[in-house]
């Protein structure tokens, strides 16, 4: 049986339904699959109910946006209790970060002569987590460019003139966070960041895992973030970032963590949470 943990839907920049994305992974043999939105649990009941119908593992989870002596990068929080009040007040201001930040890129937009506006983003988004992949495909949908990779390499990445920072949780706050939702901490991708020197201090704050099975991780990347798990005694996750189509298919089921590793991660669980 294998698992699929890293997963997006249209409740954050996936285009997929949580219904559509258990279907694709039902079709591509999943036994367990969490969904991991944008700072956003909102798919997750719905998820979890067509998991149910479909003989599916589901297991409640988000991607945090976090940041750690300057640098922004992504942590995975995993069986989460969806109802725990500060998480939801936490992603709610949050989400609010990501609407005022919305606007404030179509501003520079605007300042370079696009002509979008920010509601029109908001409406293509229809979601509580809007990001730049929304802002995107307002740029492509009317021709101001060709494709979103294009409209992220003139526009939307990070020292590209319609730029905004974004205002993050710490990681420290992130990793508390999650903890305080019964959950465990993983970072995310490590593989992308060129930056192995966070692990270190994110292991001082708790990390429980990293995601060492990834879709843009090559092999010898795998390896190497195994034996840094090994290393640090943290728990291996593994998911393929599925946001929808890619190229023709989705990536959904493209990366299939065994079991063994859910137990593992589920001991975890019960020993944090178990006796207090
Ligand atoms: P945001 O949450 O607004 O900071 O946007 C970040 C998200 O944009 C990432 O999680 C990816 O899903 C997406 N993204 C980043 N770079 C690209 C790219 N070149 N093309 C398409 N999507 C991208
Ligand atoms: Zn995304
Ligand atoms: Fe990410
Ligand atoms: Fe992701």
């Amino acid at each position: 049986m294998y698992a699929d943990l890293h997963l997006h839907t249209l409740y954050s920049d996936g285009t997929y339904t949580p219904e559509e994305l258990v279907d694709y992974g039902c079709a591509r043999g999943l036994g367990v699959m969490a969904l991991t939105d944008h700072d956003t649990v909102d798919g997750c009941t719905l998820m979890s109910a067509a998991c149910d119908k479909q003989g599916i593992e589901f297991i409640p989870g988000c991607e945090f946006t976090v940041e750690l002596d300057g640098f922004e990068l992504h942590l995975l929080g995993y069986f989460l209790d969806l109802k725990y009040e500060r998480l939801n007040e936490q992603l709610k201001k949050y989400q609010s970060v990501r609407h005022d930040r919305i606007y404030q890129m179509v501003f520079k937009l605007n300042e370079l002569g696009i002509e979008i506006d920010g509601d029109e983003v908001l409406n293509i988004a229809n979601c509580n987590s809007p990001g730049r992949p929304h802002i995107a495909r307002v740029l492509v949908e009317k021709g101001n460019c060709k494709s979103l990779d294009e409209a992220f390499q003139k526009f939307l990445k990070k020292g590209r003139p319609a730029w905004v920072p974004k205002d993050k949780m710490t990681a420290q706050e992130a990793i508390n966070l999650i903890h305080e939702a019964g959950g465990l901490a993983v970072i995310a991708h490590p593989g992308l960041y060129h930056r192995d020197g966070v692990i270190g201090p994110l292991v001082d704050f708790g990390l429980d895992g990293i995601e060492c099975f990834y879709t843009r991780h090559s092999t010898s990347t795998t390896e190497h973030y195994l034996m840094l798990a090994e290393q640090y005694n943290l728990l291996v996750t593994g998911g393929s970032d599925c946001h929808g189509e890619n190229k023709g298919r989705p990536l959904i089921g493209g990366v299939k963590l065994p079991y063994q590793y859910i137990e593992r991660m589920k001991s975890a669980v019960l020993a944090q949470n178990g006796t207090d």
